[in-house]
């Protein structure tokens, strides 16, 4: 044997397979890190997630990965940021994962929702996609790239964030403020994207390079009070109906950017529920149409406080998530013009505009495609913008160019797992999601 180690050794130095771990070994630490970050309860609000970062602590203690916990300003909650040394010869690449989780209601669950339970090729759990499930998946490529002793040019960084569900001023926004240049790097890597599959197979890779923005829209209708025996015609939820009436069949026209006219023209030859005519796009998937026009949803009514008086006033909250180009005060005035005249108000925040998008032309994007190309030949990469908002938004706006991807090949109907009832990610899903990301990043550290 020791006289073929040279050969070995050359052929190593020729190819990167001896670079590629033992995935199956791998599979386990994999499954176990995940379980343990679902077992933590971070549930947001409040968060909490201080207990997922004694976690990934616990994981980079035993993996010997310098790293450190940034308390924040509320109780129990913090971010922590794992660094793995390169030479320095490039910027880092920060891989970046939220650590709070939406909450769940846990008599809707076939299993409980804390469990990681893992059923037929399947590990539910709440998180296992949103996502703590990439979460884990770029722990383990850190750990990885150390196990292999993969030779980096630049710092592989792990961002675990707090309050994304919320906004993410404690998260990804608390360590912009006081920690950015830590947080220097040549692009980031993100969730927001996706890689659809259909019937089995992979159809397009979908990469976040720009996400709607979100706006919750308080709308107040106002009446008089009084006893419910005598019926008023200013009855506040009488007015706040005839106002969402009208309101829901309003939509402002399909808009198309740079990011969405390449996703659709390159979409239509592969998808039949896209058509390109004359460089406009049609198309009544829901899906797809939430990344053409300005989108509103109810989300919360709030009225009333005894079932015999009419209440002084009736409420809803209006989710909106507007196209990074609309200007959300026009937009308002909009929702104001379709609810008509009436008792109304309408409180929102106004929010900087968003940055631009990250680009197609950058060392981020071009890696994610050599990789896709790699994984899934002959499948597109596509810039995206997704109907979602992210920690993406807050990390473009502070320079850094952040590509979104979730690396686990999904069915359309999967998708619906995203913080609704048995969220889970099939157990191959996390192993190619594990792949992806470890080969970006060990390309980026070439
Ligand atoms: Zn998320």
């Amino acid at each position: 044997m020791l006289k073929y180690l040279p050969w070995i050794l050359l052929l190593c130095l020729a190819s990167s397979a001896c670079a590629e771990p033992n995935w199956d070994a791998v599979r386990d630490d994999l499954i176990e890190l995940l379980q343990a970050l679902i077992h933590t309860d971070t549930q947001n609000p409040p968060g909490n997630e201080l207990a997922a970062c004694r976690v990934l602590e616990a994981f980079f203690e035993e993996e010997g990965i310098r790293h450190r916990t940034y308390k924040g300003d509320e109780k129990g909650r913090g971010n922590l940021l794992a660094r793995l040394h390169g030479t320095g010869a490039a910027q880092p690449v920060l891989l970046v994962a939220h650590t709070d989780v939406v909450p769940f209601d846990s008599t809707e669950w076939s299993v409980p929702p804390l469990s990681g339970e893992i059923r037929d090729g399947y590990l539910y759990g709440r998180g296992a996609l949103d996502m703590k499930g990439m979460l884990a998946v770029e722990a383990m490529t850190l750990a990885l790239l150390k196990r292999e002793n993969v030779p980096l040019q630049r710092d592989v960084l792990l961002l675990a964030t707090a309050a994304e569900e919320t906004g993410g001023s404690q998260g990804v926004g608390w360590m912009l403020e006081r920690h950015r240049e830590e947080l220097d790097a040549a692009f980031a890597l993100n969730e927001g994207g996706r890689i659809m599959v259909r019937d089995g197979r992979p159809l397009y890779v979908a990469v976040q390079t720009e996400e709607k923005v979100a706006y919750n829209v308080r709308l107040v209708a106002r009446g008089t009070t009084g006893h419910a025996s005598v019926p008023r015609i200013d009855n506040p939820i009488f007015a706040l109906a005839r106002a969402l009436a009208k309101i829901e069949y309003r939509a402002t026209p399909p808009q198309l950017d740079p990011v969405t006219r390449a996703f659709f023209q390159a979409l239509a030859p592969l998808d039949s529920t896209v058509q390109w005519v004359n460089g406009t796009v049609r198309t009544d998937n829901p899906v797809y149409l939430a990344l053409l026009t300005n989108a509103v949803s109810p989300t919360l009514l709030e009225s009333g406080f005894k079932t015999n008086v009419i209440p002084p006033y009736a409420a809803v909250n209006l989710n909106c998530r507007l196209l990074p180009s609309q200007n959300v005060d026009a937009f308002v005035d909009s929702l104001r013009t379709w609810a008509g005249p009436g008792p109304y108000e309408f409180h929102y925040n106004a929010k900087s505009a968003p940055p631009p998008a990250s680009s197609v032309d950058g060392a981020g994007f071009i890696l994610i495609e050599q990789v896709c190309g790699e994984m899934f030949p002959g499948v597109p990469v596509l810039p995206y913008l997704s109907p979602g908002a992210s920690d993406g938004t807050r990390l473009r706006r502070a320079g850094i160019p952040t590509y979104g991807l979730l690396p686990f090949p999904l069915e359309e109907s999967e998708t619906g797992y995203f913080h609704g009832k048995d969220e889970r990610v099939s157990l191959e899903a996390l192993m190619t999601g594990l792949k992806l990301v470890y080969r970006v990043a060990e390309l980026a550290g070439k």
